[in-house]
């Protein structure tokens, strides 16, 4: 198969020959999608838009009261920010979760959000800090709420040379805790049979606020509001918590396939979440607010 490479030097350049191009193009990130996806037949754009040589779309920066993580920004660089450990440590596990040493080394944020994979790693995280998209558009910029991000599987709000170029988080307040939690059939280079990131807001030990939001058991990455409101003005406990896991697995529509049944999934996402959320209670109790 022959190639066009494109390589924009500007976000806007890159907006106005996606839209030039359409759905004979795609954006070029560290590749560890896309070029799996050439491989296997699922991909077929003849026209490949390079984001790597536009300046601004790598690092993670603080202003005030966001955390901006660039889209190019590389997995390994999420794992190891001091600032996303503090600001959303649920976010740096799942980070430290993805794929290998290697993969993290070249996945970037935008490829992990963009492909849109329901087991994707980082999304869960970012749907219970309430995070913010930021996307680049021939006309201009728009944000849009993680939570609204993913369509469908393998589906997103992007239109043509529509590209997303930051991921934004709130600051978090004063008493609260987030966890990440996935089960693999192994450790390493293994995708989540299911994954939770769970968020508590805890206020002189009661739950003013929670998210939990699941990955891999449905066609997007998805929150539970029912168990977010099951927890809300409760105490934590673990009777609390297994109600609300069990809330999550009835929520939950898992398929089966090579690496379990859609029943195992749901067992699963009970032992996850329960486990999410008594960590997450651990951190609400025990760590300040980010400075
Ligand atoms: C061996 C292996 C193991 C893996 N393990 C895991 C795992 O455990 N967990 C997990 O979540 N993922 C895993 N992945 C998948 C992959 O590494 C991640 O999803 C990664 O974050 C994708 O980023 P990328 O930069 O490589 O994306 P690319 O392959 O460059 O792009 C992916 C898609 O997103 C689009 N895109 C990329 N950036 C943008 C942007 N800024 N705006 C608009 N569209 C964009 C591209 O056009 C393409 O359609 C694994 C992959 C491999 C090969």
């Amino acid at each position: 198969m022959e190639f066009r490479y494109h390589r924009p030097a500007t976000v806007a350049d890159a907006c106005a020959l996606g839209q030039r191009l359409g759905a004979g193009a795609a954006f070029l990130a560290g590749g560890t999608e896309l070029v799996p996806d050439y491989q296997r037949g699922r991909e077929t754009a003849g026209d490949l838009i390079a984001l790597a040589g536009i300046p601004g779309l790598r690092g993670i920066e603080s202003g005030g009261d966001t955390l901006r993580i660039g889209s190019l920004t590389t997995v390994a660089d999420v794992a190891r920010s001091p600032l996303v450990a503090r600001w959303l440590p649920a976010l740096a596990e799942a980070a430290r979760a993805l794929g290998s040493p290697a993969i993290r080394n070249r996945a970037t944020v935008g490829g992990n959000f963009c492909r849109a994979v329901s087991c994707a790693d980082l999304p869960p995280a970012a749907l219970v800090a309430g995070a913010r998209l930021r996307i680049a558009t021939p006309g201009g910029a728009r944000d849009v709420a993680a939570a609204e991000f993913f369509v469908g599987a393998r589906r997103t709000v992007l239109g043509p040379g529509e590209l997303l170029t930051d991921l934004l988080l709130p600051a978090p307040p004063a008493g609260r805790g987030t966890r990440f939690e996935r089960f693999s059939l192994r450790r390493g280079m293994a995708l989540a049979v299911a994954s939770v990131a769970a968020r508590l807001d805890v206020e002189r030990g009661v739950i003013a606020g929670a998210a939990i939001a699941l990955g891999a058991v449905a066609p997007t990455p998805m929150l539970v509001p029912e168990a977010a409101e099951l927890l809300r003005g409760g105490r934590p406990s673990a009777a609390l918590f297994e109600r609300a896991a069990e809330v999550c697995a009835a929520a939950s529509l898992p398929i089966g396939d090579v690496r379990g049944s859609a029943g195992h999934r749901r067992r699963v996402v009970r032992v996850l979440v329960r486990r999410a959320l008594e960590r997450a209670a651990a951190r609400a109790t025990t760590e300040g607010p980010v400075s």
